[in-house]
């Protein structure tokens, strides 16, 4: 069995509509995948259509943006139901942020000397989720920046002319309205946010002490080492395992079907699921 827990549409901030990544899964040899989007559970009808003519298995799932200790972090529910009414409520409030904070990145981009950054970011992302990332496509494709990574540190992190720092949700929020939602609640790409060990631990004690099930420990953006690092500490903090490319697209970090498998020494976050026995 396949399994990737972590993917995009087009939806949120991925390049491929939920057919085309559904199709491009199913020639990776992707039996499991879950949809992720950003704060966003719409895409997930048109990826289980298309996802029942091929044979692969649809987990329902969301990537909520949270704020833990003035920083971001991303936690995945995975196997959620999608029309739950809290979880709804929810992530419809974490758009409403988004919006504020696309609209407010706009204007600071055009104090430094961009046109038209909203309606350019706006207008590619074409869905309900407006991303940084839409914004640094504007920026490269307007020839502001030479690529993506560089659309993100000339723009659009901290310390850049077009960073707006916002409040998300705290942990123990976005983990209320996945276990709510019937779903598992998973630290996303642990090592991606350059944490010293010391606040890596205080993370992963207080996602469990909110209730986090699992974290991934197998990642598209976590490097060998990264992965044998979490490896330890899902065993030292008792979380269930995850494993997930982060796809967004054919210009993604990672493709699909290419992740390494879970160490054995994990317990993986599908080990009850039922439709993966
Ligand atoms: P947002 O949730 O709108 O703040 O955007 C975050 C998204 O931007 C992440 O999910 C990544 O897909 C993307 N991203 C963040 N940092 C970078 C980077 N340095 N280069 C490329 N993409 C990035
Ligand atoms: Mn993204
Ligand atoms: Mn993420
Ligand atoms: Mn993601």
């Amino acid at each position: 069995m396949y399994y990737d827990l972590h993917t995009h549409t087009d939806y949120s901030d991925g390049t491929l509509p939920p057919e085309a990544l559904i199709a491009r899964a199913h020639a990776a040899g992707v039996k499991v995948l879950a949809l992720t989007d950003h704060d966003c559970t719409d895409g997930i009808a048109r990826a289980a259509a298309a996802a029942a003519g091929v044979g692969i298995t649809l987990i329902p799932g969301v990537e909520i943006s949270v704020t833990w200790q003035r920083q971001t972090i991303h936690v995945l529910g995975l196997g959620v139901a999608p029309t739950h009414a809290e979880l709804q409520t929810g992530l419809a409030a974490l758009r409403v942020t988004r919006g504020q904070r696309a609209h407010e990145i706009g204007a600071r981009l055009g104090k430094a000397g961009v046109a038209d950054a909203y309606a350019g970011a706006t207008a590619l992302a074409g869905g309900p989720i407006v991303s940084r990332t839409h914004f640094a496509r504007y920026l490269a494709a307007a020839g502001h920046a030479r690529d993506l990574r560089r659309a993100f540190k000339q723009f659009l992190t901290r310390g850049a002319p077009g960073h707006v720092p916002v409040t998300w949700v705290a942990p123990e929020v976005a983990i209320g309205w996945v276990h709510a939602a019937g779903g598992q609640a998973v630290l996303a790409h642990p090592a991606r946010y350059r944490l010293t060990t010391t606040r890596v631990r205080r993370l992963l004690a207080d996602f469990k002490d909110a209730g986090g099930d699992g974290i991934e420990v197998i990642s598209g953006s976590h490097s060998r080492d990264d992965m044998h690092r979490f490896t330890l500490l899902a065993r030292e903090f008792d979380f269930l395992a995850s494993a997930g490319s982060d796809y967004h697209g054919p210009d993604s970090w990672l493709d699909l079907g290419a992740l390494p498998p879970l160490p054995a020494e994990c317990r993986p976050v599908w080990r009850d699921w039922p439709a993966c026995a």
